[in-house]
């Protein structure tokens, strides 16, 4: 097969899904992979017969979001997901469930208590700044936050805002924190507005899929239709071709022909693989960090996790966003038996 309609970059979860939406669609689809293997971020492997994941751990809003759709469209085979238990965060090693509305930050006590009244306090200011038309997309909760709150205070929400929007506190918009999803219809508009923080019980469709994050990329590789996808690993896309259209990509060992390319790298890579690009829109994708984060596999010598879901950890070593892989459920552990493993997300 060498015509091909599409090119992929990236054979992880989004370039194959990419793949298996447009070739069930007619397209012919060829995936090029700079890696030796297909997932990336997004795989599972054994150690000792226990099985880790290297990326996601919680697939959100399962019911009826966007993968979903996706499964039920696209997927010949599709995965089994099992509940994927509770968020908690742990500040100086005392651990609470994850606080997902007002009632219960206010019971929140691993943060001062003044600190906690601050900050409602300015929550509740935010509906009158978008009742005198202020948009607050454009305020961050670095702009609201009071300034005599602790550091432990501070760090809680720069990792919320790491949590919810992806990022830091002083470019996480408060629009997203107050404004989700069908707030309910009210005669005062800002309370409608400020229903969902006061009354939502946190995301009850979250799922981990049965097998490990590998059974998503399996479940996807065997829905690809017959003989309209071709994947190439260890073929790095080098550059991509244009003038006034796209054209094609060159790799090391060859060059393909094609005016549709789906890109699925890093963003700020792109600048490198096209030439040419606005110098303004280059500056944004440069600007764009990357979080590091890592997985580790450890030998445990003793239970530390007695909760299953997610930890999130504020005043410890290194600053970080610690879950214990998701399928492995520390009551099973045989006694004596050292097994453990979780990933550091260090912000
Ligand atoms: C530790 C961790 C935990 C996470 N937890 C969650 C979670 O719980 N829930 C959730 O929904 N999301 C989570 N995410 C995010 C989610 O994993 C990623 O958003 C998703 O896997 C990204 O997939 P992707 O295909 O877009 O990118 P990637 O997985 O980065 O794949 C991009 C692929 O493109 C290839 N590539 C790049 N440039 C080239 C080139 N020039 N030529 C050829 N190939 C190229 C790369 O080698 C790579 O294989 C987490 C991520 C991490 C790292």
């Amino acid at each position: 097969m060498r015509d091909y309609d599409v090119i992929v970059i990236g054979a992880g979860i989004s370039g194959l899904l990419s793949a298996l939406t447009l070739s069930k669609e007619g397209k012919r689809v060829l995936i090029l992979e700079k890696e030796g293997y297909v997932g990336a971020v997004c795989r599972s492997y054994e150690v000792n017969g226990y099985r880790v994941d290297t990326g996601p751990h919680a697939i959100t809003r399962l019911e009826s979001g966007p993968l979903r759709e996706l499964m039920k469209k696209y997927f010949d085979v599709v995965p089994k997901f099992i509940p994927f238990g509770t968020y908690y965060v742990r500040v100086d090693n005392r651990v609470k469930a994850f606080l997902w509305n007002i009632k219960d930050w206010l019971m929140f006590d691993l943060i001062p208590m003044k600190d906690r009244l601050l900050l409602m306090k300015s929550l509740f200011d935010t509906p009158y700044m978008l009742n005198t038309g202020k948009d607050l997309s454009t305020v961050s909760i670095n702009d609201i936050l009071p300034c005599d709150v602790s550091i432990t205070t501070r760090r809680f929400l720069d990792w919320l805002s790491y949590f919810m929007v992806g990022t830091s506190m002083e470019n996480a918009p408060i629009s997203r924190f107050i404004d989700n999803k069908d707030h309910r219809p009210s005669s005062i508009h800002y309370v409608g507005r400020l229903y969902n923080p006061l009354i939502t019980e946190g995301a009850r469709d979250q799922g981990y899929p049965k097998g490990g994050l590998q059974s998503i990329v399996d479940s996807i590789m065997n829905s690809f239709p017959k003989n309209m996808i071709e994947i190439k690993t260890n073929e790095e896309v080098l550059k991509i071709q244009c003038n006034e259209r796209i054209y094609g990509v060159v790799t090391r060992e060859d060059s393909y022909d094609c005016n549709t390319i789906i890109y699925s790298g890093f963003a700020s890579n792109l600048p490198n693989l096209i030439d040419n690009l606005p110098r303004e829109y280059v500056k944004n994708l440069k600007s764009i960090r990357k979080v590091n984060s890592l997985t580790i596999w450890l030998g445990l010598t003793k239970r530390i996790f007695k909760n299953h879901g997610s930890e999130m950890w504020i005043n410890s070593e290194p600053y970080a966003w610690v879950v214990p892989t998701s399928n492995y459920d520390p009551r099973l552990v045989p006694k004596g038996k050292t097994v453990g493993g979780f990933r550091v997300h260090i912000t």
